[in-house]
């Protein structure tokens, strides 16, 4: 496996030291700054995929003209997805779920209607909780369990996976290395989970920021089935109309993926 800029970082910060210690010298201050920007990086490594860390992440179409991916998170939930659905329908535009294995395995056919309208389905884990990627074992059981939900709603494996809260544990890295999954991001987080906020100012404030190739993090349903409501549902319309007007195209992440990758 090709090392990886934070491997790079603890390797150099390893080095520096052990070359210190060979000439009799004791490390210092200097090591000691350069181990908090060890620690730092490998932090910033682990909870931002666009830094492109312990694995390789697609977060955003560079050069993508006009076109962008709407996702969806920790669905599928009857009391909140297919109000989206019906946005989505009543628009023409389709867009990618990223759900949770245990609510699949709760209703798998509510994921079967995502893909009979044309969305794609990716997996968002098992259950989202963190401290399942602390261990390798743990953190192969989160990934393979969400794609075999999948496997048996759908039929096919999914083919994207985004990780619980967008943090990718060096645990994590390691089981994916053997997952033939492609692991996406985010560009722009409207941070409608928290459920606070007017939806209509929330909208406008996406539309206004949105660039060509983003990929854009909304979600579909509260994390825990019956907690918080996300504004996604109720700001949905307003960011497709206001998208729409700017120019931009609704695609869903092959589309995009395909177009950045050309
Ligand atoms: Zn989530």
């Amino acid at each position: 496996m090709r090392m990886r800029w934070p491997q790079a970082l603890v390797a150099a910060m390893l080095a520096w030291v052990a070359a210190d210690l060979l000439v009799g010298r004791l490390p210092g201050w200097p090591e000691a700054a350069g181990l908090a920007v060890m620690f730092g990086g490998l932090a910033l490594a682990a909870m931002r995929l666009s830094a492109q860390g312990f694995v390789k992440a697609f977060c955003r179409a560079a050069g993508a003209r006009a076109r962008i991916a709407l996702t969806f998170d920790d669905g599928p939930d009857p009391a909140t997805t297919p109000q989206v659905l019906d946005v989505l329908r009543r628009h023409g535009v389709r867009a990618t779920f990223f759900v949770l294995g245990a609510k699949v395995d709760a209703h798998p056919q509510l994921v079967a209607r995502l893909r009979e309208q044309g969305h794609e389905v990716g997996t968002h884990g098992y259950d989202h909780d963190w401290r399942s990627v602390l261990t390798v074992a743990g953190a192969r059981r989160q990934v393979q369990r969400g794609v075999d939900s999948l496997l048996r709603a759908l039929g096919v494996p999914p083919v994207f996976f985004r990780p619980p809260y967008g943090v990718v544990t060096p645990a994590l890295a390691v089981a994916l290395a053997g997952a033939r999954l492609q692991v996406v991001g985010w560009s722009l987080r409207t941070r409608d989970g928290t459920g606070r906020g007017e939806p209509l100012a929330r909208a406008q404030w996406v539309v206004r920021v949105a660039r060509a190739g983003d990929v854009i993090l909304m979600h579909d349903a509260p994390r825990e089935p019956g907690g918080r409501m996300p504004l996604g549902p109720a700001m949905l319309e307003s960011v497709i109309v206001g998208l729409k007007d700017r120019g931009f195209e609704l695609v869903v992440l092959s589309d995009l993926l395909a177009r950045a990758a050309a």
